[in-house]
């Protein structure tokens, strides 16, 4: 996703529906879906509407989630590879390996704000994996293994920021996370139910089953 210029925020004008790619600017009135959510270029309620196709339904689908997660096109093509070769559903395996990402599973421990900044944060190494500092941020974390912020950015102001700006906040039933640690254990692998992002993810394993 680095090679996206401009602002993120109309790739959910464009979506038509929120992203959340900007940590707390999301949740605030100053969300440019809160303002114009109509696509750009457009001039809002008044342009005109076209019938999607199948065919665009699931290009929209996997534009959404690949931008949720930030991942380049050639990451995702090996992601659905994957997915596809695993048992079970090939959408939900799809996702599971999308959550299992470090970067994820940093901004799901709420350790960042955003997957953009846990993405940031894991590439300039301020997070192990086991003891071991990893700064790929597309490490794909296993049960069992613990993430924690390394010795020396326990502090970071981005990190005590994301965790101050979520205290309180609901947990999840595969991540078991010490805020005061500043770590977070996988304990399982999520079901559909907990991944509260707005896809169909049929739709992307259809898209690239053509
Ligand atoms: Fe999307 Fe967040 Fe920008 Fe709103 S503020 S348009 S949810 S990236």
């Amino acid at each position: 996703m680095s090679q996206l210029r401009g602002s993120v925020c109309k790739l959910c004008r464009r979506a038509g529906q929120k992203l959340f790619l900007k940590g707390q600017r999301c949740y605030s009135p100053k969300c440019a879906m809160e303002r114009k959510s109509y696509p750009p270029g457009q001039r809002g309620s008044g342009s005109r509407r076209y019938r999607r196709s199948d065919y665009s339904k699931q290009l929209r689908e996997k534009q959404k989630i690949r931008h949720i997660y930030g991942v380049s096109e050639e990451q995702f093509r090996r992601y659905i590879r994957e997915a596809e070769r695993m048992s079970g559903i090939s959408g939900h395996n799809l996702l599971q390996l999308l959550e299992r990402r470090l970067d994820n599973v940093v901004y799901r421990a709420s350790l960042a704000s955003s997957r953009a900044q846990a993405r940031q944060l894991v590439s300039h190494r301020h997070f192990t994996v086991d003891a071991q500092p990893v700064n790929i941020p597309s490490y794909l974390a296993s049960v069992g293994e613990q993430v924690e912020v390394a010795d020396g950015s326990k502090d970071l102001q981005p990190i005590e920021q994301a965790l101050a700006a979520t205290a309180g906040g609901g947990s999840l039933s595969w991540l078991e996370v010490s805020r005061d640690n500043r770590s977070v254990k996988i304990v399982g692998l999520p079901q559909r139910e907990e991944i509260d992002v707005d896809v169909d993810e049929q739709q992307v394993i259809e898209f690239y089953s053509r």
